[in-house]
């Protein structure tokens, strides 16, 4: 019954090599928006959004 049942799993941040924790909340959303498995962490996210918007290339 308890098939749904996520755990939270390590992944490792294809940017800078650092183990990051993709809870079982944030595994509910992306099955949600049907997004594949996040590749990096948070902190990379962040900087390459940021980079992003302040090269405006
Ligand atoms: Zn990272």
């Amino acid at each position: 019954m308890d098939s749904t049942a996520r755990e939270d799993r390590k992944i490792t941040c294809k940017e800078c090599k650092q183990p990051f924790i993709f809870t079982a909340g944030e595994q509910a959303f992306y099955e949600e928006k049907q997004l594949h498995d996040p590749l990096r962490c948070k902190d990379c996210r962040d900087r390459r959004k940021a980079e992003t918007r302040s090269q405006g290339n």
